[in-house]
């Protein structure tokens, strides 16, 4: 970290909601830190300062990615015909195949991309933590790329054994003690990567008791940890037939589950449920539901590629009623890309295309209601807010930490549309090859269009180690692809899913 200054580049700021475009403004960093922006600023002593010119570029805040899975790098170009409970098994459970040293060729992987896509935070719903050192592997992978994000530790049901001719065995114990002392150890370790991962709790099982899921957030608390997050996804259980050869075991968890709550409703009855809460999707959620969600200032994500593929289906966040309380993810970068503008590309033209339908059907002619400055809000301060951070990151002020994005407006696509509205050029004309350089907590990640090379850390304590450049992470992540795909032979398919209508319900 040292002073750089961003010269002469139109700036997308923030007044509050609304963005303002700065033409011809200088940001100056020091340290992680914006510490002033303005016009021909100058500098006591500039042979210190590292200065990017920034004419012909278009400056934003960094985007904020508020629900993903960074391990799932292996699996990318699996998934592209699959519905979600295939998914379920070819990606979600194959955590079983990953060692450690998957993880963290996967999740570092995972995190360059992010950045190489211009994404600058991450909520990482965890879903892989099979030992301890999965977790401290995931995390020392983070704090490696060089990425700000929540690791979000997740508890999952643990296969023991999984072969074709019998039924998959797995741990019943979905919170052993061991997945206790590593919580304890992370969050009394935590944050780790010169502070920008930090620990947060994922949870999806809430067919525990209630007392249970009081008990885990109050841990989480005692430790720390100020940001949880979860998986809530109401269309797809109403509409999701049960194969009648599953039927009877599902039947039979329910039969000794305790009663069912949604999550929002358990939540609220726990009285946790608040600002500090993400729900990831929420697709088909029930009206009451959706008032209790806003009514306690808790937080969603939308995906819309995973969720439109997978049969999830409409995302909400661009619905003029919860996009109060939206933010914007990639939830899997092994079933497509991690460019955020992608996904807020696609949410706001299906949303529009909803709206023109309505329009049509009520014989009205239709208009375009849901705007630019909206979609550029839901990846950026409304992705802050999401993770209680609106008043570090999110935006382009004074104080705030430096997560910079700059594209080249000169580039063919984005020419004329910076001309005319820089706005539009980034939302609707970028793509990530105009994506120059990130900088996330003031160190230049990408430049030149090219992610730099990364130190790795020895541990998540966070000590140096070698210093790799892409063409070694990309071999190394092949070498890890192979040993999972050839750790996975002669696991059935069906014995997956029995054991995911087993565990899951
Ligand atoms: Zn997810």
């Amino acid at each position: 970290m040292g002073t750089i200054l961003l010269q002469g580049g139109t700036v997308l700021a923030h007044e509050g909601d609304r963005v303002k475009v700065l033409c011809n403004h200088d940001i100056l960093i020091v340290g992680n830190r914006i510490e002033d922006i303005g016009q021909g600023l100058t500098l006591p002593d500039r042979s210190a300062v590292r200065v990017i010119d920034c004419q012909g570029k278009i400056v934003s805040p960094g985007f904020i990615d508020t629900h993903h899975h960074l391990w799932q790098s292996q699996m990318g170009g699996r998934f592209g015909n699959m519905k979600f409970m295939d998914y379920m098994v070819a990606g979600n459970i194959q955590s079983f195949n990953y060692t450690p040293e998957d993880i963290f060729w996967g999740q570092l992987a995972g995190c360059r991309e992010s950045i190489h896509a211009g994404v600058t935070t991450v909520v990482d719903h965890a879903h892989m933590t099979y030992s301890p050192e999965h977790a401290t592997e995931a995390i020392r992978a983070s704090a490696s790329s060089g990425l700000r994000t929540f690791f979000c530790y997740t508890p999952i049901w643990r296969i023991k054994s999984w072969t074709s001719d019998a039924p998959v065995e797995f741990d019943e114990d979905l919170l052993p003690e061991w997945w206790f002392s590593t919580l304890e150890f992370l969050g009394r370790s935590a944050p780790f990567g010169d502070g920008r991962v930090r620990l947060g709790l994922g949870f999806d099982d809430f067919k525990v008791p209630k007392e249970t899921v009081r008990d885990l957030w109050a841990r989480c608390r005692a430790l720390g940890i100020s940001l949880f997050t979860t998986h809530f996804v109401a269309n797809y259980m109403k509409s999701t037939p049960i194969p009648s050869v599953l039927l009877t075991i599902y039947l039979d968890v329910l039969k000794y589950s305790h009663i069912v709550l949604d999550s929002v409703s358990l939540l609220k009855e726990c009285a946790l449920l608040n600002s500090t809460v993400i729900f990831s999707h929420i697709n088909g959620i029930a009206e009451s539901d959706a008032q209790t969600l806003l009514a306690h200032g808790a937080h969603f994500s939308s995906t819309p590629e995973t969720e439109l593929q997978m049969g999830l289906g409409e995302p909400v966040a661009f619905r003029p009623d919860l996009s109060s309380n939206a933010s914007i993810g990639i939830d899997c970068h092994s079933n497509n890309s991690s460019d955020i503008l992608t996904q807020l590309r696609l949410g706001m033209q299906h949303a529009r295309g909803v709206e023109n339908v309505q329009a049509i059907e009520n014989g009205e002619y239709p208009n375009v209601n849901i705007k630019l400055e909206g979609m550029f809000n839901l990846g950026t301060i409304q992705g802050a807010r999401a993770v209680n951070m609106a008043d570090k990151i999110g935006s382009i002020e004074v104080n705030k930490l430096a997560d910079i994005v700059i594209f080249d407006a000169t580039s063919p696509g984005m020419v004329c549309a910076a001309e005319e509205d820089p706005l539009a050029a980034v939302l609707l004309h970028a793509n990530v090859g105009d994506i120059e350089v990130v900088i996330v907590d003031g160190v230049v990640r990408k430049e030149c269009g090219k992610l730099v090379d990364v130190q790795l850390y020895g541990g998540i304590s966070g000590s140096p180690g070698e210093i790799l450049h892409q063409r070694e992470i990309s071999k190394r992540l092949l070498e890890s692809r192979g040993r999972i795909i050839e750790q996975g032979r002669g696991q059935d398919a069906g014995r997956g899913m029995e054991f995911l209508y087993k565990t899951f319900g």
